[in-house]
């Protein structure tokens, strides 16, 4: 009997050392003997050097450099997004999904300590950071707070608004807490948001230049419609700076999605 309650003991105190000190990469389960940000040295490599890939400046997909022309890829020529230029840290894949994913539901204060100094980073390498007057979140229904108060682009735009010395504005209000994006089709995703956010009252814009922040680009079909309701109510210009942006054709985003 004492046997098993020591054994029961041990395993408690190996399960809360664990989950205190991860000794398993992120990534790759591989069992590390020292993680920087939750990853083995080789899946940090590999993600650095995925991070470093060419993206659209426009939408922030991952292209080729010679894809781009005029600041445009060739999905943006045709499409002609309202969001005046994107920045992320890296491509959401599979690679970098389980970092993503720790970050966005778990609130893991190491992963901004990866995610925020790239970001940073990104943002000020764009050619239109001085232009930037104000930071603004894409906003969540404050039903889905009182349910969940972390919320991962709030923590973000805090880190990139004291880094950055630039100001976090309340600008957006999300009008209906309607399904999430989750599991939605490309165009079901576009439709979903349509009419969701507002400008607050008495905000006014006044040819304003702003910068949002969200944790996944997916179809940006909702920093589409952020940049349209701000753009309706005077804004000049808006950017969008996100860490990750999830790489896949419109007929992909149907399988895809677990974000
Ligand atoms: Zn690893
Ligand atoms: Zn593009």
């Amino acid at each position: 009997m004492a046997d098993i309650s020591v054994r029961h003991l041990v395993a408690s105190y190996a399960a809360v050392v664990d989950t205190l000190f991860p000794t398993q990469c992120l990534v790759c389960g591989c069992d590390a003997s020292a993680l920087t940000h939750g990853m083995c040295r080789g899946c940090n490599e590999v993600i650095t050097a995925l991070c470093r890939e060419p993206a659209c400046p426009t939408c922030g997909q991952s292209v080729a450099a010679y894809e781009v022309s005029d600041g445009l890829c060739g999905e943006c020529r045709h499409k002609k997004p309202r969001v005046d230029g994107t920045v992320r840290v890296g491509p959401y894949t599979t690679l970098t999904a389980p970092l993503v994913k720790a970050f966005k539901y778990q609130g893991q204060e190491d992963l901004l300590q990866f995610f925020g100094p790239r970001l940073v980073d990104e943002i000020s390498k764009s050619p239109w950071f001085d232009q930037v007057e104000a930071i603004a979140i894409v906003p969540t229904h404050w039903r889905r707070l009182m349910r969940k108060p972390y919320y991962a682009p709030a923590v973000l735009a805090e880190y990139v608004s004291e880094t950055c010395h630039l100001p976090l504005v309340s600008i957006l209000r999300r009008t209906r807490c309607g399904p999430h994006q989750i599991g939605l089709s490309y165009t079901a995703r576009f439709q979903n948001v349509h009419g969701a956010f507002a400008l607050r009252s008495r905000v006014r814009l006044n040819k304003a230049r702003i910068l949002l922040i969200d944790d996944v680009k997916t179809t940006g079909a909702t920093l589409d419609e952020c940049a349209r309701v701000l753009r309706r109510h005077g804004a000049a210009k808006v950017y969008a700076a996100v860490i990750a942006k999830v790489q896949a054709s419109p007929g992909d985003m149907v399988k895809l999605l677990a974000v």
